[in-house]
């Protein structure tokens, strides 16, 4: 019967076969972790290439924004300049005053964003202006540009903090130069204001969403408005901010990505300085809103790869699966397979051998005579058989008794088996007690040689048998060699041939041996 799968035969298949379950297993791993991977790196490449065309974007919005402050502050500054030598040249004669009302008013006429063209006397007063109509009384002398012009002597403009019009209250920008006497004294100041709402319209048009934001500022670090425009946005001083602290006042332009104090959203900020005044503005997306649709493809895509992973892992467990049934069904096999040749080998030897002697039996000898006595006949080597039969065994049975009878042919037995010197010799327990030794290769004297070895060693050991004359028990053995001749002698032969040899020992008085053939007996005894 075939025993379950023993653990040693599992382990010898599982551990040859491992390799190609670990293989699947691995590749199944492999394949998921690349899958995993490539889609992280494109993602975060998308994410990359986002946040570089933001970057650039806001860049671009700075510079456009830059362009488009000192354009406009140029333009009517120009008007300033031109107003200030008029002034200066032409004096302040009522005459004077006339012309130049005209010309103001065909400047504001001109320029989009100018709110108005103003110039002050010395003491703060109204002399001329671009309104219709000049208002009575007012005076100032107390703003800001006035008492800046009236302080210092440099004729370069000067921008102030937005205010709100005393003529219309809408907010606006003052651009603002001195005005001198010939001498060089303070003689006035002339002003040039500029609608805010000029900048803010021009910043509507640029796609900031919810949380970018665009600013216009003085490079002092006070803002002079802001998209979107909160309540106190006007006027603040963010001179202490990060973006202004580390990077605006440092350097002329830049782009960076900070997260702010304020809100704590990250934005990337792009800041430029405007060429020919003091002011800087800054273009800012917050980074949330530029990867919104990266991030909406990346989750589309994580849920794809998710999907595809989990296809994976459940494909490659079932593969895994099969292998190790495979595995372990081949395993089942070889491991019935090495039962059945052990059993077969088992039951071989067992139906070829003797169960009380342990020597071959009488259908092994059958076997092996056929096939030795062919090749001896087709290599023309000799081929020798030795018959033993122990001495008065009978008797030995009848006084020691059947069981001690057969122990004591095991014990001739162990030493007819020690006289099997080479591979092709064969002991073997012929029948009852009679034993035999086939030895190929061997001719009359060495069979001879062996025979008497046996009979000397069986003496020698002494074991008492008083029912036999030598009084211990004996063996008498017939030998028989010679080199079989095709078609002409039969195996059996062979056997009756050692055979009679034996029947000779016993006739001439046992505990001998005997050979048939024509060769001198006492030269052979005398070499043992
Ligand atoms: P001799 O050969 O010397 O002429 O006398 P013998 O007594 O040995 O002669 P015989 O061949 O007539 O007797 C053989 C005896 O061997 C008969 C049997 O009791 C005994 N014998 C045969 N096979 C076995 C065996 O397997 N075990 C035992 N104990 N005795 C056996
Ligand atoms: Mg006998
Ligand atoms: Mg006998």
């Amino acid at each position: 019967m075939v025993n379950p799968i023993d653990k040693p035969t599992l382990q010898r298949v599982f551990i040859n076969r491992l390799p190609i379950t670990w293989l699947a297993a691995v590749f199944v791993v492999f394949v998921c972790l690349s899958l995993v991977a490539i889609d992280g790196w494109q993602s975060w490449s998308a994410r990359r290439v986002q946040l570089q065309e933001a970057k650039v974007a806001t860049t671009n919005m700075a510079t456009a924004i830059a362009q488009h402050a000192d354009d406009t502050i140029k333009e009517a500054d120009t008007a300033l300049v031109g107003l200030v030598e008029r002034v200066q040249t032409d004096g302040t004669s009522p005459a004077a005053l006339e012309r130049l009302h005209r010309l103001l008013v065909q400047r504001v006429g001109e320029l989009d964003q100018l709110n108005g063209l103003f110039v002050y006397d010395e003491k703060g007063n109204w002399l001329v202006n671009s309104m219709a109509s000049m208002p009575a009384n007012v005076n100032n002398a107390d703003r800001n540009y006035f008492i800046y012009h009236r302080k210092h002597l440099d004729s370069a403009p000067f921008i102030g903090l937005p205010i709100q019009s005393r003529s219309n209250g809408a907010w606006i920008l003052t651009v603002s130069r001195r005005i001198n006497h010939p001498d060089g004294s303070f003689a006035g100041v002339a002003l040039a204001t500029i609608n805010m709402d000029y900048f803010n319209k021009f910043y509507d048009h640029f796609e900031i969403g919810k949380r970018g934001a665009i600013v216009l500022a003085l490079d002092a670090g006070m803002m002079l408005t802001r998209r979107p425009l909160l309540y106190d946005s006007i006027g603040k001083n963010i001179a202490n901010s990060t973006v202004f602290v580390n990077y605006v006042s440092r350097s002329k332009f830049g782009t960076i990505s900070i997260v702010s104090s304020q809100d704590g959203v990250k934005r990337i900020h792009s800041f430029r300085h405007v060429e020919h005044y003091p002011l800087f503005v800054v273009a800012a997306l917050s980074e949330e809103e530029i990867l919104a649709v990266w991030l909406s493809d990346t989750y589309l895509h994580s849920a794809g790869v998710a999907l595809l992973l989990l296809v994976l892992v459940v494909f490659g467990f079932h593969l895994v699966r099969q292998i190790q049934r495979r595995v372990h069904a081949e395993a089942e096999i070889v491991q019935a397979r090495d039962a059945l040749l052990t059993l077969n080998k088992t039951l071989e030897q067992l139906s070829l051998q003797d169960s009380l002697t342990g020597l071959s039996n009488r259908r092994h000898f059958d076997i092996a005579l056929e096939k030795e006595f062919k090749r001896a006949m087709r290599n023309g080597r000799s081929l020798a058989l030795i018959m033993i039969d122990a001495d008065y065994f009978k008797q030995y049975n009848d006084m020691y008794g059947h069981t001690e009878g057969d122990e004591c042919l095991r014990t001739i037995s162990q030493i007819v088996k020690s006289n099997q010197n080479r591979p092709g010799d064969l002991a073997v327990r012929y029948g009852g007690e009679e034993l035999a030794i086939l030895l190929p290769d061997t001719d009359l004297r060495g069979a001879m040689t062996i025979a008497e070895n046996i009979r000397y060693h069986v003496h020698r050991l002494a074991i008492e048998h008083s029912g036999s004359p030598f009084g211990v028990v004996t063996i008498s053995a017939g030998v028989e060699a010679y080199v079989p001749f095709r078609n002409e002698q039969l195996p059996l032969e062979l056997v009756q041939a050692a055979d009679k040899a034996l029947y000779n020992a016993k006739a001439d008085g046992r505990n001998r041996v005997c050979f048939n053939t024509n060769i001198d007996k006492a030269t052979l005894v005398d070499e043992v």
